[in-house]
């Protein structure tokens, strides 16, 4: 997803819209005033759902603000946001594959208590009373 850029329009309109009441926006993150000439940007409300999960509040933010509050919150958020969700659809293949632990649940190998390692069954090898049609109760 690429960062959306506003135009000099829109970043005026956004800046009379956030001075209704004052003569300066506040910063919707430190709570301070933004005066002309700091350097500012188009800031995600940062009470609500951030650009990358969808959310469209913004509000302004002086630079440094947001890009600290961008660095330390919203990055890692996403992330941790991304990582939950790659493993809840099954996508993240952490016991599968090359890293499948030895004789772990995920190897085709599996080791008896006696210490005899033997390939596991397939499903479709085994026994279909082993499966009940109403399931294991
Ligand atoms: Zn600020």
């Amino acid at each position: 997803m690429t960062r959306r850029r506003y135009s000099a329009r829109e970043r005026t309109a956004l800046w009379d819209q956030c001075c209704s009441e004052q003569e300066f926006p506040i910063c919707n993150i430190c709570g301070l005033f933004v005066f002309p000439g700091q350097a500012w940007d188009v800031s995600h409300d940062p009470q609500n759902a951030p650009a990358a999960l969808g959310g469209d509040a913004v509000g302004i933010a002086h630079r440094r603000c947001n890009r600290r509050h961008g660095a330390v919150v919203v990055t890692p958020l996403v992330a941790k946001i991304k990582r939950i969700r790659a493993k809840h659809i099954g996508a993240h293949e952490c016991e599968r594959g090359r890293r499948a632990m030895p004789c772990g649940r995920a190897s085709p190998w599996r080791k008896k208590l006696s210490g005899e390692v033997v390939m596991r069954m397939a499903p479709s090898e085994c026994r279909p009373s082993a499966f009940p049609k109403g399931g294991i109760r």
